[in-house]
């Protein structure tokens, strides 16, 4: 491969170009595509937007497994019968514009549509990158509703991704939210400090700070996106107290291996980012390449059980299409029989165990 985006002016260090690829000139350009590829990717890039910030541009020339959540792919133009426009039901609980109520205890406010990367996997494709943030009118009625539903105790902050929104329209948002006294907590989920790890500015964790109990869900699929910048951010979170947890998505040709789910929770668990979920695909159009099946993640999700310490390994779940809900899938280690059951161990021995007589 060239060296990374020869074509642009790179940064001091010369790490990373300075602008983000958002065309498939600048990807034939950075050697990601080959020119006689151009022409159809143009068509894949007309229907599902893209964009790689200029961290992610650089670690896509040096890591196909970074490359291929964000370089257009022709198998995107392929549809499966499978595929649905909303795989998890968003649009199916929401009581206001841009708000998913489907648990009594928590809501996801859906504040911006745009995302600083737009991977090719994604769940929402149908909706990101259309037209940027929430109207203050909407954004006033999801948060009366808010206001008015005392069993939320949770909102959760997401998009497209939260963190593109300025250090000054988080605040505000963080401050309203803060003054409702029912919502105990405020997570975000954000693919930014691993993306776009220099908007995680001081101002920026001032803002977040308004309110007394914030959770960041930081979603990172493959070790080769923890770039030093995107550590060094995470780190900066970490030491102002935000808890962090990550998400990840099972990918065919990512991160579908237990050696590379290894190296990205081990990365995550040193950056005192502990590994929530791994999600398996979900059935979004043109992204049938990348979901495997389930029984290929039950198999790498039993191969880490004896290899990492529990705190380093997430939950697998499925979001059951429809807008169902999300439920861990396994691997099972208990089956029912006539008299207690049977347990099987990381080695894949079998243990009987005796419930309390009743
Ligand atoms: C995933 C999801 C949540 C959050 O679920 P947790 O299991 O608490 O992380 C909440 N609402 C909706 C609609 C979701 O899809
Ligand atoms: S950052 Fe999240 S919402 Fe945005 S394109 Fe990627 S997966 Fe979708």
């Amino acid at each position: 491969m060239p060296p990374a985006c020869a074509a642009d002016p790179v940064s001091m260090d010369g790490t990373f170009p300075l602008r983000p690829a958002q065309s498939i000139s600048d990807l034939v350009a950075d050697g990601l595509v080959r020119a006689d590829e151009a022409p159809v990717l143009e068509r894949v890039a007309q229907d599902f937007r893209l964009r790689l910030t200029p961290q992610m541009r650089a670690a896509s020339a040096r890591s196909d497994g970074v490359a291929r959540q964000f370089v257009p792919s022709a198998a995107e133009l392929i549809q499966r019968p499978e595929d649905l426009p909303d795989p998890i039901g968003d649009d199916a609980h929401a009581p206001v514009p841009g708000l998913t109520h489907r648990y009594p205890d928590r809501v996801i406010l859906h504040v911006t549509k745009t995302c600083e990367v737009y991977c090719r996997f994604c769940f929402r494709r149908e909706t990101v990158g259309d037209t940027g943030h929430l109207p203050p009118d909407q954004l006033q009625a999801a948060l009366d509703y808010i206001a008015r539903t005392p069993a939320i105790h949770e909102v959760i902050l997401t998009g497209g991704d939260p963190l593109v929104l300025s250090a000054r329209r988080i605040g505000d948002l963080v401050a309203r939210l803060a003054a409702i006294p029912h919502v105990g907590v405020l997570r975000l989920h954000t693919r930014v400090p691993v993306v776009a790890p220099d908007r995680i500015t001081p101002a920026l964790i001032d803002a977040l700070r308004q309110h007394p109990s914030v959770w960041i869900v930081v979603h990172t699929n493959h070790a080769d996106e923890l770039t030093a910048e995107a550590r060094a951010a995470l780190t900066r979170l970490a030491d102002a107290g935000i808890p962090l947890l990550s998400q990840s998505v099972l990918l065919r040709g990512v991160n579908d291996s237990a050696d590379a789910l290894e190296d990205l929770f081990r990365a995550l668990i040193r950056l005192r980012v502990k590994p929530y979920y791994l999600h398996h695909c979900d059935l979004a159009r043109g992204a049938g390449h990348f979901r495997t099946t389930i029984a290929e993640g039950q198999a790498i999700m039993s191969a880490l059980r004896g290899r990492l310490s529990g705190t380093a390994l997430p939950s697998y779940v499925l979001d059951i299409p429809g807008g169902f809900g999300k439920v861990p899938i396994g691997p099972g280690y208990v089956t029912a029989q006539a008299r207690g059951w049977s347990v099987t161990d990381p080695n894949g021995h079998q243990h009987h165990y005796s419930d309390p007589e009743r």
